[in-house]
C-alpha cells in the first residue's frame, strides 16, 4: 500500500486514521469539505500535526463534486491503491432535522466516491458504516449477517443503503469492498456532539448534563482500536465483506457517567429527558468474524479510554491535571 485516498480525513475518526498511515509511509490524500456540522477550527487543529508531513495532501473538496473525485482517482499525484472514504453526515438525532442533507452526502457521496474509484481501477474501498444500521435488531452481540431491513433513523437509512450500494459495484464491477460498521468510537477529538465528550465538557465546567432515556446499553470503541481495524482492512482479503468494529462490551448509560465523574474528579449533576426518536436502546458487536479475518483485537477497556480522553480534554483547554 503506498497511496491513499481519504475521505473526510480532517474529522474525528479521518484525522487519527490519517496520522496512522503516514507513520506507517503510506502516502495520503484527504479529501475534506471541512462542513458546518460542527466548528471547522475544530478539523484544521485536527490536521495541523499530519498536514505538515511530505506525505499528506490536503484537497478542500466535497465528495458529491464528481469532477473532483475523478480527477483525484484518475492518477493526478499517482496511482491511489484504496480509497477510506470516511466522508459523511454523521450523527443520528440531526438526522431527524435534516434527512435530505444526509440522503444527499452519505449516499450521492458514496455513489461517486464507488464510481470514481470503479473508473479508475482501484482495487479497493473501505467504507465507514455504523452499528446504527442493526437498529433494534434483538439478537445480541450483533453479527454481520444478520438480515437487516429496519433502520430506525435517516442516518442509519443511509449507511444500509451505502452498504447496499457497495455490494452492487462489487458484484457488476469486481470492485473489493470492506464496509466497517463502528460502534461509537470515543477518545481524543471526538465530536463535540457526541455522548462522552459533552459530558466531559460539562462536568468539567459544573454545568448540568442532559441525559435521554434510562438504562440505554452501548457498545463503546476507543478510536485507536478502529484505526488498527480500518488498517488491517487495507490489506485483508476480501470481494465484499462487511465487519464490526466493536469493543464487545455493553456499557450502561448510568456507568458511563460515574466513570466520567471518576476521571473528572467531579460529581455530575443530571438533567432527564425522554429517549430520543431514532436511538436505539443497545448495541454490542460480534467480534469473531473481525478477529478471525482481520486479527482485530480492542484493547482499551472504557476505563482506560475515557481516562485517556478527560486527560486530552484537559491538555487542549489548558486544565491542569490536578484541577478535579
Ligand atoms: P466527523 O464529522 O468528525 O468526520 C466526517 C468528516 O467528513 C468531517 O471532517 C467533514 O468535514 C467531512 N465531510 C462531511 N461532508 C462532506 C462532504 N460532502 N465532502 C467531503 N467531506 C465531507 O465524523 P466521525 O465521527 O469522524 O465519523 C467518520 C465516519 O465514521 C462517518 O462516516 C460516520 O458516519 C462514521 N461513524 C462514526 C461513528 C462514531 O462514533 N464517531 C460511529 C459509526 C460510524
Amino acid at each position: 500500500m503506498s497511496r491513499v485516498l481519504l475521505t473526510g480525513g480532517a474529522g474525528f475518526i479521518g484525522s487519527h486514521v490519517a496520522e496512522r498511515l503516514i507513520r506507517e509511509g503510506v502516502e495520503v490524500c484527504v479529501v475534506d469539505s471541512f462542513d458546518d456540522f460542527y466548528d471547522p477550527q475544530i478539523k484544521r487543529d485536527n490536521i495541523a500535526s499530519a498536514a505538515s508531513h511530505a506525505g499528506y495532501e490536503l484537497v478542500e473538496g466535497d465528495i458529491r463534486d464528481e469532477a473532483l473525485l475523478q480527477r483525484l482517482l484518475s492518477g493526478q499525484g499517482g496511482a491511489v491503491d484504496a480509497v477510506i472514504h470516511l466522508a459523511a453526515r454523521a450523527g443520528v438525532r440531526p438526522s431527524l432535522e435534516q434527512p435530505a442533507l444526509y440522503m444527499d452526502v452519505n449516499i450521492r457521496g458514496t455513489m461517486n466516491v464507488l464510481e470514481a474509484a470503479r473508473r479508475a481501477n482501484v482495487p479497493r474501498v473501505v467504507m465507514a458504516s455504523s452499528s446504527s444500521v442493526y437498529g433494534n435488531h434483538r439478537e445480541v452481540p450483533f453479527r454481520e449477517n444478520a438480515h437487516l431491513s429496519r433502520p430506525i433513523s435517516p442516518y442509519a437509512s443511509t449507511k444500509l443503503a451505502c452498504e447496499h450500494m457497495s455490494y452492487t459495484y462489487h458484484h457488476l464491477y469486481g470492485l473489493e469492498v470492506v464496509n466497517l460498521r463502528f460502534f461509537t468510537v470515543y477518545g481524543p477529538r471526538q465530536r463535540p456532539e457526541m455522548a462522552i465528550h459533552r459530558f466531559v465538557d460539562r462536568i468539567h465546567r459544573g454545568e448540568e448534563i442532559t441525559v435521554f432515556g434510562r438504562g440505554t446499553m452501548r457498545d463503546y470503541t476507543y478510536v485507536d482500536d478502529i484505526v488498527d481495524g480500518v488498517m488491517a482492512s487495507l490489506c485483508a482479503p476480501a470481494g465484499y465483506e462487511i465487519y464490526n468494529l466493536g469493543n464487545c462490551r455493553m456499557v450502561e448509560l448510568e456507568d458511563l457517567i460515574e466513570t466520567i465523574e471518576d476521571a473528572v474528579g467531579r460529581p455530575a449533576r443530571i438533567s432527564r429527558m425522554p429517549q430520543q426518536p431514532g436511538d436505539v436502546n443497545r448495541t454490542c458487536a460480534d467480534l469473531e468474524k473481525s478477529r478471525r479475518d482481520l486479527g482485530y483485537d480492542p484493547k482499551v477497556s472504557i476505563e482506560e479510554g475515557v481516562r485517556r480522553t478527560v486527560e486530552w480534554y484537559r491538555a487542549r483547554h489548558l486544565i491542569p491535571a490536578s484541577v478535579g
